[in-house]
């Protein structure tokens, strides 16, 4: 089997430097294993923090070792009951073509028509359940609320765009780095207003996008954007802080936001979560995106990168802002 393995930590942005492909021999199956195939393997901004040796929810990646991370996969081989060969499956054994385990770790999924199997890491994994428990779960959206999201033509924030949408909110915001994925919010996820926060004035672009303030902000940058959104809040407004990418690579501590005050004043509440706590709620997230899937409710985007040999592009793209949607890489 090929993998990809960590072979130093980065310092600032990540190099491919980082990372060395190695073929490593498997043993034969064991009794309860099963050998897979990876189709798709999932790229994510979290594995940024898992490259650095600080203790995190998630431990680091260790030195000289494989990388981990979402896929899924077709199963080669089984010595498991229950998982057969041909069975399409998702798992954690990512960064590498041929993953091999107890099969406890290996979750079957149906093939369904017309959609791609990578929607297993996007659409219908992880990354939109973290939409789904951030607005629903933890900022408690309520209808007609005014919605805020940023990096919103990504994974997680293009569905919580249309699932505030589609939940009932009155106005949804989202910000992104681009002309185009701010034409894409509007024209395609079906948000009221976008702005590119590259264009800077993160606060007064905000506040033209939402001239009655935001009751919800749906953190995944930091910094500059929940600045602006403590700014734009209105009385008993709510933030799921998700993640805040804009500071995953920085060497500096962290500036801003600096008017955390505004928590007092406006009886704000500011949430923190992370995915994996929230499990219980996958159930009814994937009935319900399945749905909304089917009868054509929610749109999505993946960008694609060919070849085991490019997951290393495709990761540090994606920390730059190459892809629009999810980021996969295809076998
Ligand atoms: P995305 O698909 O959104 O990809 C990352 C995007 O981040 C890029 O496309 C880029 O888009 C944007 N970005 C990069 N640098 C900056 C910056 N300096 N300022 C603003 N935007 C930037 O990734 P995901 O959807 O997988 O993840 C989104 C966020 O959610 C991340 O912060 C991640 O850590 C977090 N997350 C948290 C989870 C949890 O359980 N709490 C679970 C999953 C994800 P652009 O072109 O717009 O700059």
């Amino acid at each position: 089997s090929t993998q990809i393995q960590l072979a130093s930590r980065p310092a600032g942005w990540p190099v491919p430097e980082n990372f060395r492909t190695a073929v490593v021999e498997l043993p034969p199956l064991a009794p309860g294993e099963v050998r897979v195939a990876n189709e798709f393997l999932s790229v994510d901004p979290y594995m940024r923090g898992r490259m650095n040796d600080v203790k995190s929810y998630v431990p680091p990646y260790a030195l000289g070792e494989a990388m981990t991370g979402g896929a899924v996969g077709r199963v080669l081989e089984s010595a498991a009951d229950g998982l057969a060969a041909g069975d399409v499956v998702v798992h954690q054994l990512g960064w590498r073509d041929i993953a091999q385990g107890p099969a406890a770790g290996f979750r079957k999924v149906a093939e369904l028509p017309g959609v791609p199997l990578s929607a297993y890491l996007g659409v219908l994994g992880m990354t939109a359940l973290t939409a789904w428990v951030g607005l629903l779960e933890i900022a408690h959206l309520k209808k007609g609320e005014t919605v805020f999201v940023s990096g919103a033509a990504g994974a997680v924030g293009s569905m919580v765009g249309q699932i505030a949408r589609l939940k009932g909110a009155g106005r949804v915001v989202g910000s992104a780095g681009s002309a185009e994925k701010v034409q894409l919010l509007t024209d395609k996820y079906g948000f009221d207003a976008a702005f590119n926060y590259k264009d800077g004035d993160v606060k007064g672009q905000l506040a033209a996008a939402a001239p009655g303030g935001i009751d919800v902000y749906f953190d995944n940058v930091g910094g500059e954007h929940l600045e602006a959104a403590l700014a734009a809040f209105n009385r008993g407004g709510r933030a799921a802080l998700c993640g805040a990418i804009s500071q995953y690579n920085a060497t500096e501590p962290a500036a801003g936001p600096r008017n955390m005050a505004n928590l007092i004043t406006r009886s704000l509440t500011l949430q923190g979560f992370t995915v994996g706590n929230y499990a219980q709620h996958f159930p009814a997230f994937a009935t319900q995106m399945g749905d909304w899937l089917a009868a054509g409710d929610v749109v999505f985007d993946e960008t694609v990168v060919d070849g085991l040999d490019h997951t290393v592009d495709a990761f540090l793209s994606m920390l730059a802002g190459g892809n629009t949607g999810k980021m996969v890489v295809r076998l």
